[in-house]
């Protein structure tokens, strides 16, 4: 077989990829159709394709990509870390310098009393880890029918079988048997597409309320755990109304209940503090972390939990792990990022000069006839797609038609903005400059004057009755 390269034609890349790939969360019939987009390499914030466009990626990959792309010093971790040891599991009563050196790393950054990591290969892993860890634990306590987690619908936690069933991802439920038995969800605090008349405030404090409704309906004495992104990301980034989560964090200590925060995306810098726990002053007793702990350059994940957990499960043999937990080279890739992110100030500059920046611009595309509001928490943001600004009305097409035409204008404005259904999110990394910034927005604005241009030829900008 002659070698495959960045050299060879797009067509031919991409008939080997319907070939011989399967795509997460695609259509593979459509994909082919349409010819998948081939990305070659990559530097700061800027991709670049197999046909030589270079695309501003907002999404920072697949929101991971904090310190941005092409940074020599983690390739070079990378490579220290594989000649000198490659892999040895912490399985045995063994360790290694870099899961040590991560783990007292990632203790001194996180809040609290969090400071013990048991590592993953990635977020849906932490999350099974979670699910056993908490369910372990109030067996070790003595109340082994405290089994029910409760999680949100629209929420995502991963795609492995037991972090699936904590999401609250409809689509996902409807395939291969999730949720798992004793997974509950409450609806989720989305003021914005589910509020209707009712003060901002009022809904989000209701929708906190419902946890406690949950509660009481299964018998606190069942209750293990409620897990939450503190801003929900692949769901839309909805950014909860500010009387939600103090509200949650009185229900779960009411109940004694563990509190489940999923930092994989608002960990690390993203809402402009080490963790989104912090952003919105949330007592977690685990974090889940992912994604930006490496940067997306090697794959990690992992749950920092806290003393009074983690008290009990040493008290056990958890029998529980992956090959991979605590990979060396992950740990090694996962330290020299959360250097640079601290050396290079990179979350106090999200918090004090980029995000600030960025949260001016994002809002002022709230102006756009298409945009019903624009929401930013650091550099997280969504925008929602209406074609009635007024009522908030959603589009009379089917859900995701107005977005899908909004995310096709961006890409063919160089521009990777995501949707999910009909609201636009960003996640760029961290490092991106303020002259970037102003590229994003102008590139956004442009693409949605597209998209509105293409929904009205269409007869789409019509309201849902
Ligand atoms: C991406 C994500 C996960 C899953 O992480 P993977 O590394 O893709 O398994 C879990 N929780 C949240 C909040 C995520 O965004």
């Amino acid at each position: 077989m002659t070698a495959i390269t960045n050299h060879m034609p797009t067509a031919d890349l991409q008939a080997l990829d319907a070939a011989h790939h399967m795509h997460p969360f695609t259509h593979g019939n459509e994909l082919e159709q349409k010819g998948v987009r081939v990305i070659t390499r990559a530097k700061g914030v800027t991709l670049t394709d197999s046909e030589g466009n270079d695309i501003l990626d907002a999404m920072g990959g697949l929101w991971c990509v904090n310190i941005g792309y092409g940074r020599e010093e983690l390739a070079q971790a990378a490579a220290r870390q594989m000649r000198e040891l490659p892999f040895y599991n912490t399985f045995f009563q063994t360790t290694h310098v870099p899961v040590i050196a991560l783990s007292a790393k990632l203790a001194e950054l996180a809040p609290g009393d969090l400071n013990q990591v048991f590592y993953a290969g990635s977020g849906s892993e932490a999350n099974d880890t979670n699910i056993r860890m908490v369910r372990t634990y109030w067996a070790q306590m003595g109340q082994p029918e405290r089994n029910v987690i409760i999680s949100r619908k629209n929420a995502y936690h991963g795609s492995s079988v037991g972090s699936g069933s904590l999401g609250g991802m409809s689509g996902m439920h409807a395939q291969g048997g999730l949720p798992i038995p004793d997974i509950h969800h409450i609806d989720q605090p989305y003021w914005y597409g589910e509020g209707g008349d009712s003060d901002p405030e009022e809904f989000g404090l209701a929708r906190a309320r419902l946890l406690e409704e949950k509660i009481e309906e299964l018998g606190a004495h069942r209750v293990a755990a409620f897990i939450a992104e503190p801003i929900q990301g692949a769901g839309g980034v909805i950014i909860p109304p500010a009387s939600y989560w103090p509200e949650i964090q009185r229900i779960c200590d009411k109940y004694g209940i563990l509190l489940i925060a999923d930092e994989v995306i608002c960990g690390f810098g993203r809402t402009g503090s080490w963790f989104g726990s912090q952003t919105l002053n949330i007592r977690p007793d685990i974090m889940t972390i992912a994604k930006g702990l490496s940067s997306g350059y090697a794959p990690i994940g992992g749950s920092i939990v806290s003393d009074k957990i983690a008290k009990v499960m040493n008290d056990c043999e958890f029998n529980h792990g992956y090959t991979y937990s605590g990979h060396p080279v992950s740990c090694a890739v996962a330290l020299e990022n959360l250097r640079i992110l601290e050396e290079e100030k990179i979350v106090e500059r999200v918090a004090e000069e980029t995000g600030p920046y960025l949260q001016e611009k994002w809002q002022s595309l709230a102006d756009h006839p298409l945009v019903g509001e624009a929401q930013i928490v650091g550099m997280m943001g969504s925008l929602a797609l209406t074609p009635h600004k007024e009522s908030r009305a959603k589009f009379a097409a089917d859900a995701g038609t107005a977005g899908y035409i909004c995310r096709e204008r961006c890409f063919a404005n160089n521009l990777v903005m995501r949707h999910v259904g009909d609201r636009m999110i960003i996640s760029p990394p961290l490092v991106i400059t303020k002259e970037e910034i102003d590229t994003l927005a102008e590139r956004a604005w442009a693409s949605l004057d597209q998209a509105a241009a293409k929904l009205e030829e269409d007869g789409l900008m019509k309201a849902a009755s």
